[in-house]
């Protein structure tokens, strides 16, 4: 028997250990398995559990269409596989790499407690295309600057996507039931969920990849098209494999050689931009993947230290103004807003309310980590820490410290007729566009006249803009 042991990887499709245990194995002979572990649950909330569980649940009906199920079980991997192998007569364990430190550390406890009970373990990479380490620099060392990670990594052949499993190799075994949120203690969240699963989210792919990916060069910026993809989520829980994702921008840009010709080159050359565009930020999440593997420190420490201490300012009243959408920055509001009530929040906006937390309010960017952990769906350790990081210039390929962006230019350039704004802060709806950029510098009576029930900026940008600088200077000064 070759059990599989489920983790970040919630499908049949496209799934590298699973094909390998399926290959392995004679007929009637893959054992699927969930183990829910209290020390992973408690970095989880209401909204992750939620989506995982109705993950699991697509997960299981697909092994069940196949004459298979899922074995879901509840306690300490490193206790649970090893008797589920004896009960089952297992003769290997396979699994899927997960690339945190935790995850790694717990991955040898799991795999010296297999092997003192005679059971081979399997480790495959599944995650990513390219495994961390896989692409290094000439000298052999890990990439720390994406721009010369992204050249190999474009260059590099792609596996194609792997099929999932036939029902002959799956084990006639009868499951369990899926705990409720309650058994896990988690509360039923707040929002409505993207639906989970692999056919959803293959779903929104094809969705993507019909129209928006051809114009994503320029609209993947402007937070009011919402032409983006919409698969965070799916490829954080792995209900989505990457090589089917890449698999897609490969027929996206046949889409485009194969169409009439005489068409005009030059949007066809727009359109191949924006399918490499796609690509590169598939490449962001396997370059921010194997800064976390070489560098577990990185959910924790900054990973580019500076001489002295960081004085972040850490004030609670603008801590909680931000979680709030209360800062009197229209465009801050409206993304933290959208958090709140949709569990995600744009990219340019993640940028922006990013830098507004860790220059504006001088706030340290763990803090504003560990509120979007709470609050994404789509929470990904990786990618996380790495916008994070960026954010802040404490990261790899960081943006430089002196350079902070203004929230109120942003808003003009990327949400120019405030649609992005309205959508989320109502209080705003009658107030005249060109309003909306500049509240921060109305007059505290003409805003009142036209927004009372709207804040007043809780800090001014060019002051905070002065004393950031200021403050990191000082911690790069060897003094
Ligand atoms: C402060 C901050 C925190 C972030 N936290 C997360 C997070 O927890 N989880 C997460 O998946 N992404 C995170 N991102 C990256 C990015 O914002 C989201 O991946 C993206 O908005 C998801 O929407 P989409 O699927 O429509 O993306 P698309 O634009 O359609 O991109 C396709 C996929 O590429 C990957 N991707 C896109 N942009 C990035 C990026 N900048 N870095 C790494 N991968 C990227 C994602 O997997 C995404 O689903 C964060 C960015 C910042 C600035």
């Amino acid at each position: 028997m070759q059990l599989f042991w489920h983790r970040r990887d919630l499908r049949l499709h496209d799934n590298v250990g699973l094909a390998a245990a399926a290959e392995a194995a004679d007929a009637g002979e893959v054992l699927p398995v969930f183990v829910f572990d209290d020390a992973v649950l408690t970095h989880g909330s209401d909204r992750r559990v939620a989506f995982l569980l109705d993950a699991l649940a697509g997960l299981r009906a697909a092994y069940r269409e196949r004459g298979g199920d899922l074995l879901v079980h509840r306690g300490d991997p490193s206790g649970v596989l090893p008797d589920v192998a004896f009960d089952y007569d297992v003769d290997a364990v396979h699994w899927n790499a997960d690339y945190s430190g935790l995850a790694q550390d717990r991955d040898e406890v799991v795999a010296d407690a297999l092997s003192m009970a005679d059971v081979e373990v399997h480790r495959h990479h599944d995650a990513v295309i390219h495994e961390p380490g896989a692409i290094r620099t000439n000298a052999g060392d890990p990439y720390q600057v994406y721009t010369y990670f992204w050249k190999k990594w474009r260059d590099r052949e792609k596996p194609d996507p792997l099929d999932p499993p036939a029902s002959g190799p799956l084990a006639d075994v009868a499951g369990d039931d899926l705990p409720a949120l309650a058994d896990l203690g988690f509360e039923v969240p707040d929002i409505d969920l993207p639906e989970a699963g692999h056919d959803a989210a293959a779903a929104r792919l094809d969705d993507f990849c019909a129209a928006d990916i051809y114009r994503y060069v320029e609209a993947r910026e402007y937070p009011a098209m919402d032409a983006t993809a919409r698969i965070s989520q799916d490829l954080s829980f792995g209900t989505l494999g990457p090589r089917e994702a890449y698999a897609r921008t490969t027929e996206a840009m046949a889409g485009v050689e194969n169409e009439d010709e005489g068409e005009d080159e030059d949007e066809d050359e727009d359109e191949r931009e924006s399918v490499e565009e796609f690509r590169r930020q598939l490449a962001w999440r396997e370059f921010y993947a194997q800064v976390l593997y070489f560098n577990p420190a990185v959910v924790t420490e900054n990973y580019d230290d500076y001489e002295n201490p960081i004085a972040w300012r850490n004030d609670g009243a603008e801590i909680a103004a931000w979680k709030a959408g209360e800062t009197g920055y229209p465009i801050v509001d409206a993304g933290m807003r959208q958090l709140d009530e949709e569990g995600y929040v744009h990219n340019r906006v993640r940028m922006i309310v990013a830098s507004f937390l860790t220059k504006d309010l001088f706030c340290d960017w763990r803090v504003g980590y560990r509120h979007f952990r709470e609050r994404l769906v789509d929470h990904d350790t990786a990618n996380d820490t790495g916008g994070w990081q960026w954010a802040a210039s404490t990261g790899t390929d960081a943006q430089p410290y002196f350079r902070i962006f203004n929230p109120a230019s942003q808003a003009e350039q990327y949400d120019p007729d405030a649609a992005y704004v309205r959508e989320y802060v109502p209080a705003l709806d009658d107030v005249p566009v060109g309003k909306i950029h500049d509240w921060p510098d109305l007059d505290a009576d003409e805003r009142d006249d036209l927004a009372p029930d709207y804040p007043d900026p809780i800090v001014d940008h060019g002051e905070r803009r002065e004393a950031a600088i200021d403050a990191f200077e000082a911690a790069r000064s060897e003094e």
